[in-house]
């Protein structure tokens, strides 16, 4: 088990869902629709296609290892997120999950509003167009320059994380004649898994002000007090890959009591609240993501009613999915290299990629599920540990899978729900070239990210 938690991707498989590892699926050249994107589908040939390209054409035209992004999916998840919140909500898209400037203007198409956490998100989003209005900074650690860059660009919102940053935005803003509006991240004591919630009054983590002990209530008064804050709203922000939405309905409970406190102590009603991403998509056929119609009526209904509990008028809500979005639109494709078969443990896949390109696996213990793309087979199932390349025993990108037993170097094989934290943590270990992103529809094929290549490297190394 990983130690580490991080709230981009927190172990994945912490809490295993019964009956899990039943063994071999039914049909190993079966696509479950639930991993794979939406135009993902087998032809005649027993080649899997997307966007009604086959993979052995487009390995040939990108080469492997590389990330296929399906963008009908792309944009009808954004579609799907806009129509559920409707037009009293706003959804901002977390850029850390997988941000390019091709990404940026297919939000900016859809309607959606976009999360950055660092200048370099934020350089992005300015140069795709995105209007700065739609964007809100992140982090917990914001750097005054990048503070600046965003009040100068004139971005929507800042999400204030800290007591000292409340104090910093606000010189910022008064040193450019301007008042930035802003919003503060609470924690709120929920500790949400993937299938389980705690709810706790404090939270051991970086991010946000408690509510406990009256923190929150405390930053509220010091941003009401500063002339360059436009306080608009509380946030929470609860974690990643949750499908339990009783950890939302909490935190959107306490959330609605701060803005309770806010209006008996300072007779304001905060206009808006925001609760965050981390809903949870299917990396393997155990998991059931919720969709985002139930997701909205859940978080809708709790803050209405806690608003007419408290006599509030329902403020403006936003949300901010990024895995939801992305995570299912793509998968990575690589050539199997070398297949090591150890007599009675399992048969160890290589293949041309690895922790360089997905470090989910090592990190967090995340599962992943793998299928044969190249052609269909009808060999038994066999149990499998598809590997990079790297010089690293703990370079795993699918821990458990079951291949058909004659899996070849040669095949290709791709790992489904791959779009999230994949491409945007993908390091240059062992000096290999980080992927690129190729997004497909309509039968054509276009390179959005690069892959980089060995003068790429040589540039940063000045010698
Ligand atoms: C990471 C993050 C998100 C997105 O999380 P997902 O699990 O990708 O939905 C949203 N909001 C904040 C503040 C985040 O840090």
């Amino acid at each position: 088990m990983s130690r580490s938690a991080h709230p981009a991707g927190p172990r994945h498989a912490d809490v295993l869902p019964e009956g899990h590892y039943a063994g071999p699926p039914a049909d190993l050249n079966s696509l479950d629709p639930q991993v794979w994107s939406r135009t993902v589908s087998r032809n005649a040939d027993g080649q899997v296609t997307v966007g009604g390209l086959d993979v052995t054409a487009l390995a040939e035209e990108f080469g492997t290892p590389a990330y296929f992004l399906d963008e009908e999916d792309f944009r009808s998840r954004c579609r799907a997120w806009k129509d559920a919140f409707g037009p009293e909500a706003d959804v901002f898209y977390a850029g850390k999950a997988f941000l390019s400037r091709a990404i940026v203007r297919w939000l900016t198409e859809e309607g959606l509003n976009l999360d950055v956490c660092s200048a370099g998100e934020l350089a992005t989003a300015l140069a795709a167009g995105m209007p700065a209005e739609r964007i809100a900074l992140h982090g917990n650690n914001k750097s005054t320059e990048e503070i600046t860059r965003a009040v100068e660009a004139g971005v929507g919102r800042i999400v204030l994380d800290s007591f000292q940053e409340i104090v910093r935005v606000a010189h910022v803003a008064e040193r450019l004649g301007k008042r930035q509006r802003v919003q503060i991240r609470v924690t709120v004591g929920v500790e949400a898994h993937t299938h389980e919630f705690i709810a706790t009054a404090h939270e051991d983590q970086k991010f946000g002000i408690a509510l406990a002990d009256g923190l929150a209530a405390e930053a509220v008064r010091r941003a009401l007090k500063l002339d360059g804050l436009e306080l608009i709203g509380i946030h929470s922000h609860i974690g990643s890959q949750i499908f339990d939405m009783a950890g939302f309905e909490v935190s959107a409970r306490r959330v609605v009591q701060l803005l309770t406190e806010v209006r008996d102590e300072h007779g304001i009603e905060l206009p808006e609240i925001d609760l965050g991403g981390g809903l949870g998509i299917a990396y393997t056929s155990d998991d059931d993501p919720r969709e985002p119609h139930e997701i909205a009526r859940a978080l809708g209904d709790i803050v209405r009613k806690e608003c007419a509990a408290a006599g509030l008028s329902v403020p403006r809500l936003s949300v901010e999915p990024g895995r939801a979005i992305v995570g299912p639109t793509a998968f990575t494709l690589y050539e199997v290299g070398t297949v090591k078969e150890l007599e009675g443990l399992r048969t160890y896949v290589s293949v041309d990629g690895g922790m360089s390109d997905n470090i989910r696996t090592a990190l967090y213990d995340a599962e992943y599920s793998v299928a044969l793309v190249s052609r269909t087979s009808d060999a038994a199932p066999m149990l499998s540990r598809v590997v990079g390349k790297h010089c690293e025993s703990g370079d795993i990108v699918v821990r458990d899978a079951f291949l058909p037993a004659d899996v070849a170097p040669g095949d290709l094989l791709a790992v489904p729900a791959t779009g999230a934290y994949c491409r945007s943590m993908a390091s240059n270990y062992n000096h290999s070239l980080r992927p690129p992103v190729v997004a497909v529809k309509d039968g054509a094929a276009r390179v959005i990210v690069r892959r980089e290549t060995e003068e790429d490297l040589l540039r940063l190394d000045v010698g």
